[in-house]
């Protein structure tokens, strides 16, 4: 039975902190389990959000490592004493507040060390489906999309409308692009974006009227 798909998979959104980060609650509606992804400010404000929504989160995952997406990962890793899951090219950035940014906008932040290291091409199950995992590089050397379903969440990878920084320590505009054409352009249209800022799009809304995409597929 443990291959059987819960009840429906939903996706909830929570901007917090002064860059009014995209943090997500993933969760089964059936048996509430959950991951938290990119808890990156207000610890409090995500923590009512999970009791009132009666989850039981069971991982945290970091689409990057900067400090706007990291805040509240030693918060909520304690609350509920789980495990913090980032890939390898970022997995630096959690403890050392030069690398993740924090310390240039004046508010040093560190999370936990990450407990689990992810690749591309990673699938974590999860309640029956499988959370897939896409590097996506380019804004940071260690960005991850990831996909559950007819769900994608593309980190500071995609916004709507927009594409990542890459005029950061470790960015690259080429890697960015070429990772957005080969993991997420690939995607059926009707594929929701749920970006690490700002609105929710769609793959083909995107492909369509993104400028940083036009001509690429
Ligand atoms: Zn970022």
């Amino acid at each position: 039975m443990e291959n059987t798909p819960c009840g429906e998979i939903r996706v909830d959104i929570l901007p917090v902190g002064p860059l009014q980060s995209n943090c997500y609650l993933i969760y089964c509606t059936e048996n509430r389990k959950a991951l938290v992804v990119d808890p990156g400010d207000e610890g409090d404000k995500i923590l009512r959000a999970i009791q009132q929504l009666r989850l039981v989160p069971v991982m945290i995952i970091n689409t990057h490592g900067h400090g706007d997406h990291i805040g509240a990962n030693g918060f909520i890793k304690e609350r509920f004493q789980i495990p913090i899951a980032i890939h390898a090219g970022d997995a630096p950035l959690l403890t050392d507040p030069a690398a993740n940014l924090s310390a240039w906008m004046g508010l040093p932040i560190v999370s936990p060390p990450a407990d689990q290291i992810l690749c591309d091409g990673a699938a974590i199950p999860f309640e029956g489906n499988m959370v897939e995992v896409f590097h996506t590089p380019g804004h940071s050397p260690g960005g991850i999309t990831l996909r559950i379903g007819h769900h994608l969440l593309t980190g500071d990878a995609l916004f709507k409308g927009s594409i990542g920084r890459t005029d950061l320590p470790g960015s690259s505009q080429a890697q960015l692009l070429e990772g957005i054409r080969r993991h997420i352009l690939s995607l059926p249209d009707d594929v929701i974006i749920y970006p690490g800022h700002g609105p929710s799009t769609t793959v083909g809304e995107e492909r369509r009227y993104n400028p940083f995409l036009q001509g690429m597929a």
